[in-house]
């Protein structure tokens, strides 16, 4: 419904203009609605489409397992927690959920956040302020971005993935307390940090090291343990690990990993952890079932490498420039925001949905299609999309 002209005041002129120049710059975003879960085979406007846009890695979000969990969950334990965490809303399945994840990590403690955005927020405003100092990769996911201005304290960033760069800052710096930042695996690039270095790093210079593993979190290290187990890195007391709920494990939410101290600290400082109703119980529920899958998912993991080696064969050799990355993550880099789309338009009339990323979400000149496999894809599909890239090549 088109605004009524008494609500066209300047303020609404000036917003119209700026939606203009987001339009002529190609950074207009289009949402669709889906009439269908989340898997494969999308259908949108009673249209079937091949979707290439999930962070399902596993394809456990509509997986008949987790949903008689969820179900037998909401007969228990109902719909709604109620509260807070720290009022009455932590039920037996949030705390069975957190000891599981504790125990899958190889942490002494867990805690459980609403989603991986207000963990982060919530985390890095706890552990640095005033003072202190946070050093962040440049690509670190935006979530990451704004937790170090929530914070406040002293942001340095450091080129992708350049510990010798980071090692400067870090020298230089007399911040009280230091905070290293970085994703694990970089979620528009697919590619790892170098975690052994940025730990030894951590060790030497007396810093926190968090890392969010939200795509690395039941897709790397055996069963699905994550980057930290991909590195096969020794357990310490500096890492602050954070893993997401909605990718790989298939429902929603977050969880911080570290020691006793840590995360009693954050209990009783992160903001983002006090002041918000806790998760539904039906989705501990649900997680509690994910863990034992992706504990389980070898095979899983096993057809997503495949997957991800059949794409990379299959474009090798074409005007198309994958990104080096192993992950499910697979950017074709292009570079005009235009172009991007148009491809991703080529794409979609051919019934395959491939998502156009842009800036903000990626620095400018580097928009890129972002092609994201999941082990619930065939052979046939990841062959379906390679035939037509070819073809637009
Ligand atoms: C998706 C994502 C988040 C945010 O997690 P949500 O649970 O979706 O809020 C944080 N960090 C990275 C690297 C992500 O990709």
């Amino acid at each position: 419904m088109p605004d009524t002209p008494a609500l066209q005041s300047s303020l609404h002129a000036e917003l119209a203009a700026q939606l203009d120049q987001l339009a002529t710059d190609g950074l207009t975003r289009r949402r669709r609605t889906l009439d269908s879960c989340c898997q494969p085979l999308a259908v949108v406007d009673g249209r079937e489409l091949i979707s290439f846009c999930s962070n399902d890695y596993l394809g456990l979000a509509s997986d008949a397992g987790l949903i008689e969990a969820a179900c037998a969950g909401a007969r228990r334990w109902g719909v709604g927690s109620g509260a807070s965490h720290l009022v009455s809303g932590h039920l037996l399945p949030h705390q069975a959920l957190e000891e599981r994840l504790a125990e899958f990590t190889g942490f002494p403690r867990a805690l459980l956040f609403s989603t991986g955005y207000m963990a982060n927020l919530g985390i890095v405003a706890a552990l640095a302020g005033r003072g202190d100092a946070v050093f962040a990769d440049k690509l670190n996911h935006a979530s990451l971005i704004d937790a170090v201005r929530l914070s406040g304290a002293e942001s340095r960033r450091y080129a992708h993935g350049d510990l010798v760069a980071l090692e400067r800052l870090l020298a230089a710096s007399s911040a009280r307390r230091k905070l290293i930042l970085t994703d694990a695996v970089f979620s528009m690039d697919g590619d790892l940090a170098p975690l052994p270095g940025l730990l030894e790093l951590a060790e030497r210079f007396d810093a926190w090291l968090l890392v969010d593993d939200a795509h690395g979190f039941g897709v790397l290290g055996a069963q699905g343990r994550g980057s930290l187990a991909h590195f096969d890195l020794p357990s310490s007391e500096r890492i602050v690990y954070m893993g997401t709920l909605g990718k790989a494990a298939g429902g929603s939410g977050a969880f911080v990993a570290g020691s006793q101290t840590l995360i009693e600290w954050l209990l009783q400082r992160a903001r983002t952890y006090i002041f918000t109703t806790a998760s539904s119980p039906l989705m501990a529920c649900a997680l509690l079932a994910s863990l034992d899958l992706i504990e389980a998912g070898d095979a899983r993991r096993e057809h997503l490498r495949q997957l991800t080696g059949r794409l990379h064969a299959g474009l090798a050799a074409t005007r198309w420039r994958l990104l080096a990355s192993s992950t499910a993550i697979q950017p074709v880099m292009i570079g005009d925001n235009h172009e991007t789309l148009a491809v991703a338009d080529a794409l979609y009339e051919r019934g395959l949905w491939v998502a156009a990323i842009r800036p903000p979400t990626v620095p400018k000149g580097s928009a890129r299609l972002r092609i994201s496999l999941t082990a619930a894809h065939s052979f046939e599909q990841v062959d379906k999309l390679v035939a037509a890239l070819r073809e637009l090549a």
